[in-house]
């Protein structure tokens, strides 16, 4: 099979597609042909080597849909043929048959296309985790995306807005503000204009948010602490230096910054998640936007584009 495999850690060129063995299914393991595989900057962070060693060659990626191709023996929760996502995988899912354990694998409806499935295993997972799970947001609480326009961001928001919250959202670019509000947003604010968070404090009459969703806490977490209402949280999901805070904001408010890893969830926890989202995708509340694709091929071209601004919904490669 074609896959990408990294041999080294460096720049993007290090994503060599090449020929690589077919994996084959052990017990309670099954083997997916990926029609569409989704792209997450902590690939780009492990791919740079800056989450420590590795053992090469390797391939990269946890997310995917396709369709079953292969199972092991005492496989129960799919069969051979079965349109599926994966969330999480043994072999790595930048290729064109991904293996996982069975319980990483979830059916897709058939009205979701694969390359909205590829999207469900990190963006739509994290969302739903930071909002409930370390979130604990409420019907009828206000919650800042705090960069919206992105993989996360537009899972986040439609998952807050059918949940019953208030959601604000930002993006930084006239496109992607326009998709936030399409997501259901109630309120878009653009994260460059210096004013925005007067203007988040002003719809909410002065009160703050409850809840914010952090995607750039290196820039935003000192302001952010600024416009929590009183018990509120902040849910850190991305971050990528260091940044200076004024404790005294978390007193004043009984305010908590929470951090999280999607890695971080048990088992349990992985199972609420997924049940939740299969759910939302069956009823058609979640609804994966792609904003760019390209041939598996490209993968260094894709890991170019995730970490540009302007961002428009899910990368995915299609092998
Ligand atoms: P993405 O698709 O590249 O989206 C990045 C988002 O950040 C865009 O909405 C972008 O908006 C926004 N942004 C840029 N500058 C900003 C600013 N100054 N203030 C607020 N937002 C800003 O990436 P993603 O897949 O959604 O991931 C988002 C972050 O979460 C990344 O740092 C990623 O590493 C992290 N993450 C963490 C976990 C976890 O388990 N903790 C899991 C998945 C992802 P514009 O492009 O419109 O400016």
């Amino acid at each position: 099979m074609k896959a990408i495999r990294v041999h080294q850690f460096g720049e993007p060129s290090v994503l060599r597609h090449e020929d690589a063995p077919e994996p084959q299914p052990g017990p309670g393991q099954v083997v997916v042909r990926a029609s569409a595989v989704g792209v997450n900057p902590v690939e780009v962070y492990i791919r740079s080597g800056a989450y420590g060693q590795r053992t090469f060659p390797f391939i990269p990626g946890t997310e995917a849909a396709g369709v079953v191709e292969t199972v092991g023996t005492g496989v129960t929760r799919v069969k051979v043929g079965d349109r599926v996502y994966v969330a999480g995988s043994v072999s790595g899912t930048y290729a064109q048959l991904v293996l996982s354990d069975q319980n990483q694998v979830h059916p897709l409806p058939q009205h979701v296309s694969f390359e909205q499935g590829a999207a469900m295993g990190v963006a739509y997972a994290t969302a739903w985790r930071a909002i409930f799970q370390r979130g604990q947001a409420k019907p009828g609480e206000t919650v800042l995306v705090h960069g919206a326009s992105g993989g996360v961001g537009t899972a986040a928001v439609q998952i807050a807005r059918a949940a019953g919250l208030v959601v604000f959202g930002t993006g930084g670019t006239e496109e992607g503000r326009k998709l936030v509000a399409e997501q259901g947003a109630h309120h878009v604010l653009d994260h460059k204009n210096p004013d925005y968070l007067k203007q988040l404090m002003d719809l909410t009459g002065g009160q703050g948010v409850n809840l914010i969703l952090e995607m750039l806490a290196n820039v935003n977490l000192g302001k952010d602490l600024e416009v929590l209402s009183r018990n509120g949280r902040v849910v850190v999901i991305g971050s990528r230096g260091t940044v200076e805070i004024n404790p005294r904001n978390t007193m004043a408010r009984d305010a908590d910054i929470r951090g999280m890893a999607l890695f971080n969830a048990t088992e349990a926890d992985y199972q609420t998640i997924h049940a939740a989202l299969v759910a939302g995708l069956e009823n058609r509340t979640y609804r994966p936007i792609i904003g760019r694709r390209f041939p598996l091929a490209d993968a260094p071209k894709a890991h170019e584009a995730i970490m540009a601004p302007g961002s428009h919904g899910k990368i995915v490669l299609v092998p």
